[in-house]
């Protein structure tokens, strides 16, 4: 009765609350009224209605965090950032950033060559100073091709990654007569402790130490090219706890610009790299892989305040500052819906156990554990009441083993050992919920490296949530579950599903927000699981407030199979041609023939590897 009245003054707010909802990542979640997740818009009034979406606002908002810290430190450059696309190389995103961010002279970074093809198509149609910023280890093609870029008169930089890149640049530029611009990567004695910065420190795997940029130097200067260095760039590693971090890799990058400078290189811009981070958990307490203790502002401050101060003690000119957010630019802009397709079974009612069942086949010494059981239950001694429960529990499974028990009997024996607990209160096991996903493709950072993602029921909010759950996907593999949650919680707070008729049509939708970076890219096809169905939802005006803009279907599983080098068409003639040989051309034994039996062959072929029996609207 105290549960019932609990879950009847349920409201949207306390689910808000147990799920942290309004705390994680930057304010763009909420609960509605009717319980529902809702995306916050970036303003009120008409701001609310125009047709701007995530990555526009989270781009627009980098943008002007940099902007006011320029002002209010009279920094005497301006701030224009790139994306990075291996966060997400989906052509709505990168081309949506490309647009909405041409105002702002937003450019793109690159790592390999058809991320480099990527971007200098995209770039096409933005702004012509926006930066294309070739990162990565390059081979001759892949310079090539950044120089061909330059032709095309896109705002490119070739950032040397190695040292022996520079020859390949000398040589290719004279070849194809173009003037490049050259950034060089320096690898940071800053080190970052987290999880993310195993690329920074001295031992770092990438740029260049103090030594090689100096021979770079050298052999530009021995070109006639040192004019062409004009880029310096740094990555001290993904989700930088804090400021003080972030401020110590500035100023040490700063330090060997300004050294740059007084070489003869005609530096333009410090690339402070990715890094700005998300608060995954809401805590802003800095101190593991899913928590930063700053916002944008103090992000923004903190690095024009370091390269500010170092240059005007060395008297040189304020440089453009470029950053490679990746991570922060994407992060919110797509959220995983899946839904949940059954859970294990809850404790049985008191009148669904057949005690006369179970009393019939117990051995003597079962028949005492459970009278002493009924015996404890009437004084309430609970303790003893577990204790008689269990030892009878464990006496059942040894009688079901030597074959003096029935399966049937088992069950109940089972449902009342889960029933003494529950009532008791002892520790009701986490319920497992199987959700129409693979970890493995859609939430690859939380098998490989723990990262947690906040994941939420997206209706259903102004019920209380009463099972305590933990997520099993459909792989066949133990790593396949989630049991780690925002707040360090081991299970979810989940809702009780509903019959197949029932409720939303049965149907139970969880979001996993925040993963708009890096998942998609990294996901793989254990199991021949491919992504799920995209779809491209766009804010707007009219009764619904969003317009789909695209619906684009996940892979088939003659998709996935032709990825693992299978051929589709031939694996299906195969089929055919044994149900020819095996004469399933008239009805058979079961009814089905030919005709149904190969359409539904080709249907296989033809559908996604998830399920979708239970819902009419599921993978179609
Ligand atoms: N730039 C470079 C060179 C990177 O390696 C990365 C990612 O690790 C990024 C930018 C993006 O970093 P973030 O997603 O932290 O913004």
């Amino acid at each position: 009765a105290v549960a019932n009245s609990e879950s009847s003054h349920w409201s949207p707010a306390h689910s808000s609350a147990i799920y942290r909802i309004d705390e994680w990542g930057a304010p763009y979640f909420s609960v509605n009224s009717s319980g529902n997740v809702v995306v916050r818009p970036y303003g009120t009034g008409s701001l609310a209605h125009q047709e701007i979406d995530l990555l526009k606002i989270v781009k627009k908002s980098l943008h002007s965090a940099f902007e006011s810290a320029i002002q209010a430190q009279c920094y005497e450059s301006h701030y224009q950032g790139v994306y990075p696309v291996k966060c997400n190389q989906d052509r709505l995103v990168a081309e949506d950033i490309v647009k909405f961010g041409a105002p702002f002279r937003f450019g793109l970074e690159a790592g390999s060559k058809p991320e480099l093809l990527l971007a200098m198509s995209c770039l096409c149609k933005g702004n012509p100073e926006a930066l294309l910023v070739c990162n990565g280890f390059k081979d001759a093609e892949y310079v090539s091709l950044a120089l061909i870029a330059k032709k095309l008169a896109l705002n490119t930089v070739i950032v040397l990654e190695q040292e022996e890149e520079v020859n390949l640049v000398i040589d290719l530029s004279n070849k194809l007569s173009v003037r490049p611009v050259i950034g060089v990567r320096a690898k940071l004695r800053t080190k970052h402790s987290g999880h993310f910065g195993s690329t920074s420190g001295e031992k770092g795997k990438f740029g260049l130490t103090t030594t090689q940029i100096l021979r770079v130097v050298k052999k530009l200067q021995d070109s006639g090219m040192l004019d062409c260095l004009q880029l310096l760039h740094f990555h001290i590693g993904s989700q930088i706890p804090s400021t003080a971090l972030l401020q110590d890799g500035v100023v040490e990058a700063t330090q060997i610009y300004s050294e740059l400078v007084r070489l003869g290189a005609c530096m333009k811009v410090i690339d402070i790299g990715g890094g700005l981070g998300i608060d995954y958990d809401g805590s802003k307490s800095g101190n593991s892989d899913l928590s930063v203790s700053y916002g944008l502002e103090e992000y923004a401050s903190a690095v024009v305040n370091a390269i500010r101060i170092i240059c005007d003690r060395k008297s040189i000119k304020h440089p453009i500052i470029c950053s490679e957010s990746g991570r922060a630019i994407v992060s919110h802009h797509s959220i995983l819906i899946f839904e949940a397709i059954s859970a294990t079974v809850n404790t049985p009612a008191m009148n669904q156990i057949d005690l006369p069942l179970i009393i019939e086949g117990l051995s003597e010494d079962a028949r005492c554990d459970y009278w002493n059981l009924s015996d404890a239950a009437m004084r309430h001694e609970n303790e003893t009441c577990l204790l008689y429960a269990d030892q009878l529990k464990q006496r059942c499974v040894e009688q079901f083993i030597e074959g003096s028990l029935r399966i049937e009997q088992l069950a109940d024996v089972d449902g009342l050992f889960d029933l003494v607990s529950k009532v008791i209160g002892a520790a009701e096991p986490a319920r497992i919920y199987n959700v129409n996903l693979s970890i493995f493709t859609s939430i690859p950072d939380f098998w490989s490296i723990g990262q947690v993602f906040p994941i939420v029921p997206i209706h259903r909010l102004d019920e209380k949530p009463e099972v305590r759950g933990v997520l099993s996907d459909l792989t066949c593999d133990s790593d396949g579950k989630i049991d780690k949650f925002i707040g360090g919680e081991t299970s979810l707070l989940l809702h009780e599903l509903e019959g197949n008729d029932g409720g939303a049509n049965g149907r139970y939708y969880l979001g996993m927000f925040l993963g708009g970076a890096y998942q998609e890219a990294l996901g793989g096809v254990h199991n021949l699981f491919g992504g799920p169905n995209v779809v491209s939802v766009l804010q707007s005006d009219g009764p619904q407030s969003f317009a789909v803009t695209r619906v684009v279907p996940g892979p088939s599983c003659a998709d996935v199979l032709r990825m693992m080098q299978h051929e589709p068409a031939l694996m299906f003639e195969t089929l055919k041609h044994r149900a020819e040989e095996f004469h399933v051309e008239d009805h058979d034994n079961d009814g089905t023939n030919y005709a149904t039996l190969i359409s539904s062959l080709a249907r296989s072929f033809h559908n996604m590897p998830y399920l979708k029996a239970l819902s009419p609207c599921s993978y179609e």
